[in-house]
């Protein structure tokens, strides 16, 4: 028997085939149609899974099951997707529901930073540990909580959403979440190129402001020393630091994990977070921040773990 894991990013969509050992087995990858809604995305998922296990000469009727991370609000039990911000039109949609008609295969669908938290708790940064929060640094900042050895997903399905807690409520950039001031608006990547060009208005700068200000951008011109970057980094670093703080102060989990793309300004950034943490906790127990080990494959490693029982 075997198992896909489908990882649905705000770019991509990549396609794991695993055996029973967890050996990946083979890979696919399609771009995310970004207009697309709930069916239709669904529809492109489908083909993807068909293509993946015909050019492996697996038979449907091998497949144990299909674990599916979004990046979306969404309900767990019933793989109900509520919202999903990087695909506005994939919303109020019984996405499990739709693959039951299509396909005789058990498929389970789950928030994307949940998986990866798995993913990092069982084979990653976070193995042996009872306890973790895994935070994705990426695009936008979402958290997947590890509590008892098991994902803590809440009521619904959203636990973990930490960056979108207020940190400036209504002040700010509006994010997708349809607020203005949460963490995620100071320090992901979405919104670095508004935020940079707001720090910057009439600054000398080594970054092109007309430009592709990315992660990549940001990167080369911390590492030219450019005053601006290093500015911009100390304030990413403030927000982020200060979201695990008041998540460490609620659950008292003393492991983090870091992922995501923004993990690529490596200890220019996460030197700060870990300085700035500091200065805000004064108990003098350890705490421990470490960088994801997974690379690129944590979402599909994650999404095929839902269906291994
Ligand atoms: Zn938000």
């Amino acid at each position: 028997m075997v198992r896909i894991g489908v990882d649905v990013g705000g770019t991509k969509i990549a396609y794991g085939l695993f055996d029973d050992g967890g050996v990946l087995l083979d890979r696919r990858k399609d771009a995310t149609p970004i207009e697309a809604d709930g069916p239709a995305l669904s529809a492109l998922i489908l083909d993807g899974v068909r293509a993946l296990i015909a050019a492996n000469g697996v038979e449907e009727r091998e497949l144990r099951g299909i674990g599916i991370g979004m990046p979306s609000f969404l309900l767990y039990d019933e793989g109900y997707v509520c919202m999903t911000s990087a695909m506005v039109n994939v919303r109020d949609f019984p996405m499990r529901d739709w693959f039951a008609r299509h396909i005789d295969v058990p498929v389970r669908i789950d928030k994307d930073s949940n998986l990866a938290a798995l993913a990092e708790l069982r084979y990653g940064a976070g193995r042996g540990s009872r306890n973790m929060i895994y935070m994705a640094v990426s695009t936008g900042i979402g958290c997947g909580l590890v509590l008892n050895g098991d994902v803590f997903r809440g009521s619904y399905g959203w636990a973990g959403e930490a960056g979108h807690m207020l940190i400036t409520p209504d002040e700010g950039l509006e994010c997708g979440c349809r607020n203005r001031g949460c963490f995620m608006s100071w320090a992901s990547g979405r919104y670095i190129p508004q935020q940079l060009r707001i720090m910057g208005k009439g600054r000398r700068t080594v970054l092109d402001m007309n430009g592709a200000l990315d992660g990549h951008a940001l990167k080369q011109a911390v590492d030219a020393g450019d005053a601006l970057a290093l500015d911009f980094l100390d304030q990413m670093a403030h927000y982020i630091a200060l979201c695990c703080f008041n998540v460490y102060l609620l659950l008292n989990v003393n492991l983090f994990v870091f992922g995501g793309g923004l993990t690529n300004l490596g200890p220019a950034l996460f030197d700060r977070v870990r300085a700035e943490f500091d200065r805000y906790n004064h108990v003098p127990k350890p705490v421990d921040f470490r960088i994801a080990e997974l690379k690129q494959d944590f979402g599909i490693i994650g999404a095929a773990e839902l269906v291994k029982d």
